[in-house]
Order: structure tokens, then C-alpha cells, then sequence
């Protein structure tokens, strides 16, 4: 079964095709063709990279268009350097990240008029990115015909969280209008929390994992015998963890005072904390995690409270998740900063020295998923390198396997 992925978002488009002809193995393996879109350089133009056969290439195109620019990404499958298959028709299914399933969904889900429909409804939850998961949806309809597309949605995961951590303690109207806990990074967590219970060689159904997603956006997750029962990620992705360039968590006294004193609107109260907060709003310099690490070793204070403030925040919002876990067997790091940063393992992991967690006093970054605790350590911490693109590709698979 060959697998088109598409991650879709609204400047920038991913997309992988996986042959699952053996069935969906629990390996990871290489996808048969790569390509990607980037809408942000040239003003009527996109960026086309792709990679397949052994080949890659990249152009600059007069498209401005997201579905023109997506049918010119696809024909690389089927033409030049990067061809990998004979035609379109061998195309099986598209598997899309979907960002936000709502109450709704919570599983991955064949999309229908009905399915498309409620992925518009939900636009207001997540006004950035459902839009352009739909756009990607009706492209590839209009690109591809009558090929079965799969939802695989970022916040089904965290869906089966009990009520009490998915409830927000404002008035009891909050629940009716669909303000709750919702989650988001559900892909990479589950693949994530999956992944470590294989590489421990346990049944997820017995384990108790603090899955860490910590890239250019950040959150935890507490997976207890293989279900999600608290996530720092909430209402929208702006909850928990300090992040790039948002604040995560902060008393909304704060906006509330913003609003008051300094007569902030909503639209420029999105653009302070999604945009110009977290480690980009505290540095005064960057949103990557490497250019503030490295102002700081040059001695740069700001850059240095920046760290700090990240650095607590993280080991406060791990200990909330191991409370709501009662007890724990496992942590995985994921992500950008989770898969390649020696330093913020060690840090993260020191407080929790006192369950019997130890590290191994050598670590460095490895290509391959590692486990880096001691040996006698009384948990097992892994570094698992996300692969949301398999993880939809694998879902898409189950459920079309389901189907037949
Ligand atoms: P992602 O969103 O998963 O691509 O992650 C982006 C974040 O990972 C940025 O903050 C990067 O600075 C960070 N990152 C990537 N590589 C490293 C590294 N070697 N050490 C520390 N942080 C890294």
C-alpha cells in the first residue's frame, strides 16, 4: 500500500509517500520520495524541494496558488530526477495532519463531506492551521479523484484524558462552549510513548511514560498504560512550557492588566505571546534554542534568564505530569531540543534524581533512538526521534486495513 502524507500548514507544505506493501511494520522505515513547499521567501513565488530515486531538486516557481503549487509538488513523483512512481493512480490513500479534531474525533478518521465539514466548524479553535489542512484536503481531492484521505488529528491522543484534567475551573458554561484542554503534539506523543515502550522491550499497557516534545513548540505528555491522562498543551497550543517565540503558561491577570492599562487588542495580544514571547521575547534575540545557548556562553544575561526560565518551567510542568502519572517508568525526549541537546536532558532530569532517575555520565547525540539512563537507574529515559509523517502514514494504513 503506498501512503502519500501531507502535513499542510499555511506558509509551508511537507509531504512523504511510504510504501507499506509488507504491512505496517514496527520499524521506521525511509520514505520512497521527500518534497516540501515554502511560501515565506518570495512574494508570488514557492520554493519546490523534492527528493526521490536517489535524486533531489529544487526550483523556484511563479505560483502563488496553494493547490497550483501542491499539483506541482506531487507531479515530481511522477516526473524527472525524483520520479518514484509510474503514475498518480498508484497512489493508494493520503494520510493528513489535521491539527484540530475537537470533541468529535478522537481517533483518526476516512474523510468525507461530513469529516471536511466539521474540520471547517473547528476553524475557530484553530484558526491557523485547520484552514490550511482543508485547503490540503480539497487540493489532493481535486489532484488525485476518488483516492480513500485519512485524518489523522493532533489532538485525538489527548481526547481520553479524564474530565478533570481536561477541565478548565472557569464558570460550568466554559464546558458547553467547547473550552477545555484539548492538547496538541498527539502524533509525536503517541509515536513517541510507543516507541519507548518497544525499545524497553514493555507492553505500553503497563507503563507509566512522561513523553517530552520539545522543539520550536513544546509540551509533555503523561501516558499511562498507553493513554494520555494530562498534557501541559491546553485550550490552544499556547498552554504549558515556555516555547520559542510563545509564553506558555502566565497568570491571565496579566493580559487582563495589558488589556487595561495599555489598551491591547486581542489581535495584538495573539501576536505578544504566540509571536514575540518564550525564548525570542526573553532573549531579546532568538527563537532557536542554539543562538540563545550560544549568546549565553558568550556571556549575554538576558540569554542566560532565558534558559533559566525554560529550564524551570520544564522540570515544574514534568513534575505535575509524573503527580497525574503516579509513578513513572519511563521519559522520553523528542523534538528538535529534545533529540539533540545533551545539556537540557542532564538539566531537565537532575530534580528527579530522588525517584532513583540517573543518567549515564557520557552523553552525546546519536542518529538512532538511544536510551541514556544508567544502568541501575530506577527509570528508563529515552531519546526518541519523532516521525509524525510514519506515525499518519501507519494510522492511515490500520484504519483503511479496518475498513476492508
Ligand atoms: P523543531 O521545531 O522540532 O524543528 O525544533 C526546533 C528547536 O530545536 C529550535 O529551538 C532549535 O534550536 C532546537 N535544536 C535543534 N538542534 C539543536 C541542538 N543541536 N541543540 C539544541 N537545540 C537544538
Amino acid at each position: 500500500m503506498k501512503i502519500l502524507v501531507l502535513n499542510a500548514g499555511s506558509s509551508s507544505h511537507k509531504s512523504c509517500l511510504f510504501d507499506l506493501s509488507q504491512g505496517a511494520e514496527d520499524a521506521t522505515p525511509q520514505p520512497l520520495w521527500r518534497a516540501a513547499l515554502d511560501w515565506t521567501h518570495q512574494q508570488g513565488k514557492v520554493e519546490l524541494s523534492a527528493s526521490g530515486a536517489g535524486e533531489s531538486i529544487q526550483q523556484v516557481l511563479p505560483i502563488a496558488d496553494k493547490a497550483e503549487g501542491l499539483e506541482a509538488m506531487v507531479k515530481t513523483l511522477v516526473e524527472g530526477p525524483t520520479q518514484v512512481l509510474e503514475s498518480l493512480s498508484d497512489i493508494d490513500a493520503v494520510g493528513h495532519r489535521v491539527v484540530h479534531g475537537g470533541r468529535e474525533y478522537i481517533d483518526s478518521v476516512r474523510i468525507d463531506n461530513q469529516v471536511k465539514a466539521a474540520i471547517q466548524r473547528l476553524i475557530p479553535l484553530a484558526p491557523a492551521h485547520n484552514p490550511a489542512n482543508l485547503q490540503g484536503i480539497e487540493a489532493m481531492e481535486g489532484i488525485l479523484g476518488h483516492v480513500p484521505q485519512v485524518a489523522v488529528f493532533d489532538t485525538a491522543f489527548h481526547a481520553r484524558m479524564p474530565e478533570a484534567a481536561a477541565t478548565y475551573p472557569g464558570p460550568y458554561a466554559w464546558i458547553e462552549q467547547g473550552i477545555r484542554r484539548y492538547g496538541f503534539h498527539g502524533i509525536s506523543h503517541q509515536y513517541v510513548a510507543q516507541r519507548a515502550a518497544d525499545l524497553m522491550g514493555q507492553d505500553i499497557a503497563s507503563l507509566k511514560i512522561l513523553t517530552c516534545h520539545l522543539g520550536n513548540g513544546c509540551s509533555l505528555a503523561a501516558v499511562k498504560n498507553g493513554v494520555c491522562v494530562d498534557t501541559t498543551m491546553g485550550f490552544t497550543p499556547l498552554d504549558g512550557l515556555m516555547m520559542g517565540s510563545r509564553s506558555g503558561s502566565v497568570d491571565p491577570g496579566i493580559l487582563i492588566y495589558l488589556m487595561r492599562q495599555e489598551g491591547y487588542t486581542a489581535d495584538q495580544l495573539d501576536q505578544l505571546l504566540n509571536k514575540e514571547s518564550g525564548l525570542k521575547g526573553l532573549s531579546g534575540r532568538s527563537n532557536d534554542m542554539r543562538a540563545v545557548a550560544e549568546a549565553m556562553e558568550q556571556g549575554d544575561a538576558q540569554a542566560k534568564l532565558a534558559i533559566e526560565v525554560f529550564i524551570h518551567r520544564l522540570r515544574r510542568e514534568m513534575g505535575a505530569m509524573i503527580a497525574s502519572l503516579g509513578g513513572l517508568d519511563g521519559v522520553v525526549f523528542t523534538a528538535g531540543m529534545g533529540e539533540n541537546s545533551p545539556p537540557l536532558w542532564q538539566q531537565a532530569c537532575e530534580p528527579f534524581e530522588f525517584l532513583g532517575l540517573q543518567l549515564k555520565p557520557d552523553l552525546s547525540r546519536t542518529k538512532d533512538d538511544q536510551d541514556i539512563a544508567a544502568a541501575d537507574s530506577a527509570v528508563r529515559v529515552l531519546v526518541v526521534h519523532t516521525q509524525e509523517e510514519w506515525a499518519i502514514a501507519q494510522a492511515c494504513h490500520d484504519l483503511l486495513q479496518q475498513a476492508t
